[in-house]
């Protein structure tokens, strides 16, 4: 009897986790191919990283494949011998935050063990450039015969606003990926950094320069000027929301949320309980609001929500902290009013929210204003290939792919394709809440369940 084919395109945390599950529920007679250009499945731009500054941003407990693997990351990282190799992993509360290539090592060891199963599971490393007609090629010029492609692309790098890229654009000064392994290989340690954005990246970038014993002052800035948050310390039973009588609106959520937190605070509980409630919700939450709410979310509620939802592991906020206080690092709530080149250096000027302009001269400018989402479709030669054929398209409100409740795509016409799908956070248009880990890994594991004709899992 001949196979059947499942390829996977990206293999990231996503696009592993997925083959994961299929190799687990599927029967012999299933081939899974994962075409991944690292060398290693599983890591992706979160977990490839080899800074040991950066530290996956839950603790260690809160990471696995499925639900109902709670606490597997945990345990492995144990036993592999991983924990001992870094104390600073430990932090007082007694929680656990790895170095995040640690991560990655977990999810690529648990697709080895996958790997021994009745489901032929290939990791090709090799980047996809095209797909039509059920064959996939890559850019060695592989060709693969597939009965259903998946695709599980999620992140971009930042992309460059234009008035820096005309300015800079081939400056030695403007770091313009900071997910590049060597990204602040060439940053002097008396040098002036200005990183643009103050979410997540910029934490990270942040850690690393302060594990690197950088001396210089460091400005970080974006529009509100707002940081992620911490996350809470100590153990707390998980507070359980009413979601019966549901607001229509963004704005009645934040009025909800606010409400939420008043009481908890009331009853002395920290307003990270609401916040990790109700994105547990969040995919029913967002289904639930139609577009145009949708979109209030995303232009009025969006950053606050994602500082409060995003959060960093101590040892990172410790960091922040401690050159905040120091005077070290200043972060400016304003936006970028104009830029240019000085020989070797760069000039800003920032627009501050309140009060006069800001003038800087730096030595390094880092771009760290997070993926670039509404540019997946032109990031890819094969999502290009893809969209400009009419065989996908974008969401309506820019997020990634669309596709319909079962992740299948949808073509320039309407139609769900049966044998494409999306996993992962390029769903996020459809799905909402579809970043963190556990939302990320629970649809990998629901697609695997529906390709193979699994029994869905019941919440
Ligand atoms: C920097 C960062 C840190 C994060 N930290 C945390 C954390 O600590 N905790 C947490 O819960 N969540 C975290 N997240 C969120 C979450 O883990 C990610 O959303 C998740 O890892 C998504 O992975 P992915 O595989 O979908 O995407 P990606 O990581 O983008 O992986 C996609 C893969 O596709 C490959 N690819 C791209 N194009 C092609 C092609 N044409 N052919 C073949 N392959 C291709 C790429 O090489 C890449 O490896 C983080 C996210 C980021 C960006």
């Amino acid at each position: 009897m001949a196979e059947r084919h499942i390829v996977i395109i990206g293999g990231g945390f996503t696009g592993t986790t997925l083959a994961i599950h299929l190799a687990r529920l599927g029967e012999a007679g299933l081939a899974v191919t994962v075409i991944e250009p690292r060398a290693q499945p599983g890591q992706g731009v979160a977990y490839s990283t080899p800074d040991p500054a950066h530290r996956i941003n839950v603790p260690a407990a809160r990471m696995q494949l499925s639900a109902a693997e709670e606490g597997d990351f945990a345990r492995w990282y144990q036993q592999s011998g991983a924990d001992r190799q870094d104390p600073a992993a430990h932090w007082h509360d007694g929680k656990v935050y790895p170095q995040r290539g640690w991560f990655g090592a977990y999810v690529a060891d648990q697709f080895r063990l996958a790997a021994q199963s009745c489901v032929r599971l290939t990791h090709c490393q090799d980047r996809a450039v095209a797909l039509r007609d059920g064959l996939v090629t890559t850019a060695s010029g592989k060709t693969f015969r597939a009965d259903e492609v998946v695709l599980a692309i999620s992140h971009p790098p930042p992309a460059v606003p234009q008035s820096v890229q005309q300015a800079l654009g081939g400056h030695p000064g403007l770091i313009a990926n900071p997910w590049h392994p060597q990204a602040l290989a060439a940053v002097g340690v008396n040098e002036r950094v200005v990183i643009m954005g103050t979410g997540l990246t910029m934490a990270d970038m942040v850690a690393s320069l302060a594990a690197r014993g950088h001396r210089g002052p460091v400005t970080a800035f974006s529009r509100r000027g707002q940081l992620p948050r911490d996350n809470v310390s100590g153990d707390y039973a998980p507070r359980l929301l009413d979601y019966r009588q549901a607001p229509a609106t963004a704005r009645g959520w934040l009025r909800r949320v606010r409400q939420e937190v008043a009481q908890a605070a009331a009853e002395g509980q920290p307003w990270q309980l609401v916040l990790d409630d109700i994105r547990a919700h969040a995919q029913q939450i967002w289904q639930q609001l139609p577009l145009r709410e949708q979109r209030r979310f995303l232009r009025h509620l969006r950053s606050w929500w994602d500082v409060h939802r995003y959060r960093i592991a101590p040892q990172v906020s410790q960091a922040l902290q401690t050159w905040q206080r120091s005077g070290q690092l200043r972060v400016l709530a304003a936006r970028l009013a104009g830029v240019g080149a000085q020989g070797e250096q760069i000039a800003l000027r920032l627009g501050p929210r309140k009060g006069a302009e800001v003038c800087l001269i730096a030595d390094k400018l880092i771009v760290t204003t997070g993926p670039a989402h509404n540019a997946l479709l032109t990031s890819d030669r094969l999502l290009s290939q893809l969209a400009e054929e009419g065989i996908i398209q974008a969401d309506p409100l820019a997020l990634g792919i669309l596709v319909d409740a079962q992740s299948r795509t949808l073509n320039r016409q309407g139609t769900a394709n049966a044998h494409l799908h999306v996993v992962g956070p390029a769903a996020r248009g459809r799905f909402g809440e579809l970043m963190g880990l556990p939302q990320v890994a629970e649809h990998a594991e629901a697609v695997a369940r529906q390709l193979v004709g699994a029994a869905p899992l019941t919440p």
